[in-house]
């Protein structure tokens, strides 16, 4: 016997994994640079020479078991104290490494946070659409119901009116992501504070908390503008965090959970958390990455070239008469489809050699996202692609 459900998961790739397979085909077929893969989210801006630095460092490190060995299941005490001081640092806010938990990046995060909260299949975790696709793997695998709040059009902001309809004694959390995959919208401090207020106002109606779940790997890759730092606005916030986009580590997997010491009872939460990381088999987060996040905690890669590649492709596409979300963080530019099927679009872009993630999954049809995280020369290399593809349509 096998569990069904898992093996329709393993055996149906998410769509990005497969256009990214085919776009590594196709170059093998016609030329890396003939190929204008948008598919995936893999930073394209090298890591601070201060990791590599710190690789070096640790590998002389004796004995070696020093560096390879485990430490506690929820962190190294000096990396969990050196995230809480550069979020004090950042945020003004009073942080130990006690709230610290050191994960494998964000997916980790999110599953442990879930896994934590979740206690019956009659619950429910609310997400805003568009959402990032593993979403409603995550929900569903712990065992809840996912909620999906339909998209506020036009500026794909939260849809707090539908929300308030939609939320229910059954609802636990809500998954924020904000700057988002896959729009690049960043939610106004407006928004936070109205969602605060009715998650405030239902928590006390339904007498227990409902958590935000913050997704926050894209919280340094903005465009002047911040993303307002949740526990500021909800005490029952889970920030889920990672350091695979602003530190272009992603597969290297390390990332945190905190659970801040402004919630009532966060030490009752976080002793969940240790026991969903236990239960999932995560414990001890990659060492070496722990220590080298001891002393990179507070760097990034040099995020302004995410910053010029996002005028490129959205004054390009703007130009060529794409209607497109001007993005204010992360690296993804979410486009209307210039017919209604997202596929369809997806595959006639294919014949210009575009690689794009039609929009379905992300629960907002009729879109494609394109993830820009790639060489300015890609970009300007791809609009002839564009431009014909515009015209295909005419
Ligand atoms: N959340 C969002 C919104 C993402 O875009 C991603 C990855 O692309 C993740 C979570 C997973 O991040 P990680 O690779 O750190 O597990």
């Amino acid at each position: 016997m096998i569990n069904s459900k898992m093996y329709e998961l393993g055996s149906r790739r998410s769509v990005i994994r497969e256009i990214f397979e085919y776009g590594k085909k196709r170059k093998a077929e016609i030329g890396e640079d003939k190929v204008f893969d948008f598919s995936i989210g893999n930073p394209s801006v090298e890591s601070p020479e201060a990791v590599a630095d710190r690789i070096k460092e640790l590998l002389e490190v004796r004995p070696s078991t020093a560096v390879h060995g485990y430490t506690s299941a929820q962190g190294d005490p000096k990396a969990r104290q050196a995230i809480a001081d550069d979020l004090n640092r950042r945020f003004n806010t009073s942080f130990t490494g006690s709230n610290v938990y050191l994960t494998c990046g964000a997916a980790a995060s999110l599953t442990i946070s879930l896994r934590s909260i979740i206690d019956r299949d009659d619950q429910n975790v609310m997400v805003f659409a568009p959402f990032f696709t593993e979403y409603r793997v995550f929900i569903e695998s712990m065992g809840a119901q996912i909620s999906v709040v339909p998209a506020s059009f036009p500026k794909l902001d939260l849809n707090l009116e539908a929300f308030r309809k939609m939320i229910n004694e059954k609802t636990v959390a809500v998954i924020l992501n904000s700057p988002n995959n896959p729009t690049g919208v960043v939610y106004s401090e407006e928004q936070i504070k109205e969602l605060s207020a009715i998650l405030e106002e239902k928590s006390r109606e339904y007498n227990h908390p409902i958590y935000i779940i913050s997704d926050e790997p894209y919280r340094e890759i903005t465009y002047g503008c911040k993303p307002p730092f949740i526990t500021h606005y909800y005490k029952n916030s889970i920030i889920c965090y990672s350091y695979s986009k602003g530190l272009s580590l992603p597969g290297e997997r390390i990332g945190y959970i905190l659970v801040p010491d402004v919630m009532p009872d966060w030490q009752k939460l976080y002793a969940a958390v240790c026991g969903a990381g236990r239960s999932l088999g995560f414990i001890c987060a990659p060492t070496m990455f722990q220590h080298v996040i001891t002393k990179c905690a507070p760097l990034t890669s040099d995020l302004s070239k995410y910053a010029a590649n996002r005028e490129l492709i959205y004054n390009g596409l703007s130009e060529l008469g794409y209607e497109c979300v001007r993005p204010d963080g992360a690296f993804y530019l979410f486009v209307k489809c210039l017919e209604e099927d997202a596929n369809k679009f997806c595959m006639r872009a294919r014949e210009y050699d575009l690689l794009l993630v039609p929009s379905d999954d992300f629960g907002c049809p009729g879109y494609v996202r394109i993830a820009y995280c790639v060489s300015a020369d890609t970009i300007r290399n791809s609009m002839p692609a564009f431009k014909a593809l515009a015209e295909s349509y005419r």
